[in-house]
């Protein structure tokens, strides 16, 4: 099978199950697990974050970050398709009684000017406008990245109005290969930041979230609150630290081979559109015929692998364990399918 329904279906390579295996060990509710302390401070320092803080789930660093940076009845200002609010099961509200308002975004980037018609004024009636919650690259804007020029101009326009800023980096190294930036410059813009090991950088499991050293102790209050208090972490945080080591240039890779599949697409008479691949996300509609189910099953049975994504878009992703003969092998079948 050619799995192509997300980049966390990466299993851990030989030379990061050699690091786990190795990992020394402690207790990291008690802060004596070295191997997560030392994955904490690796990833504050790209950043140029004080702290960072690994927890079992990207979900579950978003979800800490907006309840640390907000207090109950507050607004949350995002992207209408982000994951913060259409994937993470309504645990804005659940968890920490935040309200959402939910922009349009061009290929799920906001710009300053929505975001400036967005905040509520400081009236009884409304929910105070709190925090700006950014994704990079943006999942259901098919891996589209921000220009650093207009995170700044938003970070500028959130400080005047005393707005925190989050970012959901779980794809951020897709970004930062592709643009170049230095990752501390999203560390001076975002009080807040979520970074996912466990997509393309290949760790099985894990996300981290960083902060500045006066969040710190509330993310890890919160972290406990929420059940993600990890004991012998290190194991985990092992596959981290080699994932950061090894498995950030070569995302580039997947970006190679998403742009591939994304120009083969568009070639097929089933196929209506094709998103423009930026980084490892190819979003395709296809034609008006078929439903996106119907187009996933027939590629079910020849053994490639998809997501849904819309009533008829499919999405597919690159990862680590796609190779180039996997991509001339689903090149063949699409070119194949006789619809
Ligand atoms: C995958 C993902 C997350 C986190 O997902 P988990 O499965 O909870 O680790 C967060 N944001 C975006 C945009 C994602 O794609």
């Amino acid at each position: 099978m050619i799995d192509l329904r997300s980049d966390t279906i990466t299993r851990p390579v030989s030379g990061m199950l050699d690091a786990m295996m190795q990992a020394e060990i402690g207790d990291d509710v008690f802060g004596e697990d070295p191997t997560v302390n030392d994955l904490e401070e690796k990833i504050a320092k790209i950043f140029g974050k004080d702290s960072a803080v690994f927890c079992p789930s990207g979900t579950m660093t978003n979800q800490i970050a907006l309840q640390v940076l907000t207090s109950p009845y507050e607004e949350v200002i995002c992207y209408e398709g982000s994951h913060v609010y259409k994937y993470e099961g309504g645990g804005l509200a659940g968890n920490s009684g935040l309200s959402t308002k939910l922009l349009k975004g061009e290929r799920g980037r906001l710009s300053l000017k929505e975001i400036s018609t967005a905040i509520n004024p400081d009236d009884p009636h409304f929910p105070k406008s709190s925090v700006i919650s950014l994704e990079n690259t943006v999942n259901k804007g098919g891996g589209s990245f921000y220009d650093l020029k207009d995170i700044h101009a938003i970070h500028d326009f959130a400080r005047h109005h005393d707005l925190k800023m989050h970012l959901d980096g779980a794809r951020i190294f897709n970004a930062l290969v592709e643009t170049g930036d230095d990752p501390r410059d999203y560390g001076k813009c975002f009080d807040t930041i979520s970074v996912c090991l466990s997509k393309g950088l290949g760790a099985p499991v894990g996300s981290v979230l960083l902060c500045d050293k006066t969040l710190e102790k509330s993310v890890r209050r919160a972290r406990k609150v929420f059940g993600g208090g990890m004991r012998q972490a290190g194991f985990l945080a092992a596959a981290g630290i080699y994932a950061l080591d090894n498995h950030v240039d070569r995302l580039v890779e997947d970006h190679v081979r998403a742009r591939h599949l994304g120009a083969k697409l568009i070639d097929r008479p089933w196929v209506k559109n094709v998103y423009p691949v930026d980084t490892n996300i190819v979003i395709f509609e296809v034609d008006e015929e078929f439903t996106a189910i119907e187009v996933l099953n027939i590629l079910a049975e020849k053994g490639i692998q998809g997501v849904v994504f819309g009533p008829r878009e499919i999405r597919w992703v690159t990862h680590l364990d796609y190779t180039d003969d996997m991509m001339n092998k689903t090149i063949d079948i699409i070119n194949s399918l006789d619809l």
